[in-house]
């Protein structure tokens, strides 16, 4: 169990389970080999590589990494999102028409989904709950998440889909800003 005071001055905590604090972020590599192992125990899915909590109050966002002990460093923040209206959307456009789905980022980067980490896997925890965290799996069946996260390589904004609509519009903030934690 953890706690972490948002910038808003909310308190996070994730001592309930399911909690509705954190989202489990993999890159898609790391979940490749999951899926890929087949029959195992739910336990034993490696850690994600990012712990991400989100403010209930205000939705910003703080990526925890987990360190090769498989724990989670509570102190050490290390991408700051803030939630941005989509109105402030100006260059973003994003065809999921195509068979390879595709986008153009605020920053004018390019972006497809068979670029490496660009579109990454993310359940929240209560998700994860239902659908991964029940014993004895088939990890080829686990079934996917109902969000979809793409992050620009270049300037590292992030939007998370749900089908086919954007749902947030996230923008990457300097740790500097950062006053409480
Ligand atoms: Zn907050
Ligand atoms: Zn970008």
């Amino acid at each position: 169990m953890a706690q972490y005071y948002c910038e808003c001055d909310h308190r996070m905590w994730n001592g309930m389970a399911p909690n509705d604090i954190e989202w489990w972020v993999y890159l898609n590599g790391a979940w490749k080999d999951i899926i890929n192992t087949g029959s195992m125990h739910s336990t034993d899915i490696p850690s994600a590589d990012y712990d991400v909590w989100r403010c209930p109050e205000c939705e910003r966002a703080y990526a925890f990494p987990y360190n090769d002990n498989d724990t989670r460093d509570c102190n050490k923040v290390v991408k700051y999102y803030v939630l941005y209206s989509h109105a402030e959307l100006k260059n973003f456009q994003y065809d999921f028409v195509s068979e390879d789905k595709s986008m153009v980022c605020e920053c004018g980067n390019k972006l497809s989904e068979d670029q490496e980490d660009v579109r990454l896997v993310v359940y929240s925890d209560r998700e994860w709950e239902d659908k991964v965290n029940l014993g004895d799996i088939d990890s080829a069946k686990i079934p996917p998440p109902s969000l979809d996260l793409w992050c620009c390589s270049k300037c590292e904004r992030a939007y998370v889909f749900e089908g086919d609509e954007l749902i947030k519009y996230y923008v990457l903030h300097g740790l500097d800003e950062l006053t409480s934690g």
